[in-house]
């Protein structure tokens, strides 16, 4: 397989097979993230994507049902190209279902209504969407390259289209004293199209990432653990019980691992309203060290 750069794929997507189309991310200038420092965004050749899906139909068989496309924004590709790379996925695998892939607000507004549906057509669904928070100045402050306004705007674009997301959320990204705010944007931001899965971590502060450097000069101040976790409870509070909607706070970084669906979030909320009533004081007024995202 032609893996290159730093690999990421979502939990979610731990028994998907993995397809390489692009290297890096198409922004790069989230003031958290590192995850691809040192490798610029490319575009895999199409010999290197073809002999790729041989080996993955060696190694699969011809009855895989759903594949994830690496790396961190591939629906940053142009529509047409995306189009044929599915077309390359169809030949070999005549059951695919789904093609998966992370993609970023600006991915989706690059593209039409009509591309929207053809892309949808040819299985492309599930598409995993750094969001972070709906609350705007969060949003700007971490250079996100999308306002608030613009995510809502994409998101009822793909649920036109009829294209399923996952919400990849960050607790704490408004910094100490703005979690309410944050957690009740959030909450309106997702209620317009509910992802099929939300994956919610607090906010790590990597070394060397403009966020380090912000901390450290009192631009972001990290919240506490208890802002942290109550944050996080007035996001289950807020969305509605839905049935096809997998909440998933199981990350290393969440102090309290919770995970379930919606439909059953009074658990969810029962464990963090308990460990907030049952952590030592000392803890939860604690700011814990987040090294990587
Ligand atoms: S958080 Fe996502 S969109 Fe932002 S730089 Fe990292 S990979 Fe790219």
């Amino acid at each position: 397989m032609h893996y290159t750069g730093q690999i990421y794929r979502p939990p979610m997507e731990s028994e998907t097979p993995l397809l390489q189309i692009t290297s890096g991310c198409s922004h790069n200038r989230c003031a958290f993230c590192t995850m691809y420092e040192g490798t610029p965004f490319t575009v895999s050749r199409m010999e290197d994507i073809e002999a790729d899906l041989e080996e993955l139909r060696r190694t699969y068989g011809g009855g895989v049902r759903r594949l994830f496309l690496l790396n961190g924004d591939s629906f940053a590709l142009p529509t047409k190209k995306l189009l044929k790379i599915a077309e390359m996925i169809h030949a070999r695998f005549s059951h695919i279902e789904t093609i998966s892939c992370y993609a970023s607000i600006r991915n989706i507004g690059q593209k039409s209504d009509e591309d929207l549906k053809e892309l949808r057509a040819a299985g492309y669904n599930d598409l995993y969407i750094g969001i972070e928070s709906g609350w705007a100045p969060a949003l700007a402050q971490m250079r996100k390259g999308f306002t608030r306004e613009e995510a809502d705007v994409q998101l009822d674009r793909l649920k036109n289209a009829g294209i399923r997301y996952g919400a990849l959320l960050m607790f704490g990204l408004g910094g100490k004293g703005n979690g309410e705010r944050s957690a009740r944007e959030t909450a309106n931001m997702l209620k317009r199209n509910m992802p099929f899965v939300i994956s919610a971590v607090p906010t790590a502060i990597a070394e060397g990432s403009e966020l380090e450097r912000m901390r450290e000069s009192g631009e972001y101040t990290p919240p506490t653990e208890r802002e942290l976790l109550e944050e996080e409870l007035l996001l289950l509070q807020l969305l509605e019980p839905e049935q096809g909607c997998y909440f998933f706070g199981r990350h290393p970084y969440n102090t309290v691992p919770v995970a379930g669906y919606l439909s059953e979030k009074g658990r969810m909320i029962q464990r963090l309203s308990r460990a907030l009533s049952d952590l030592p004081e000392e803890f939860l007024e604690s700011t814990r060290q987040r090294g990587h995202l």
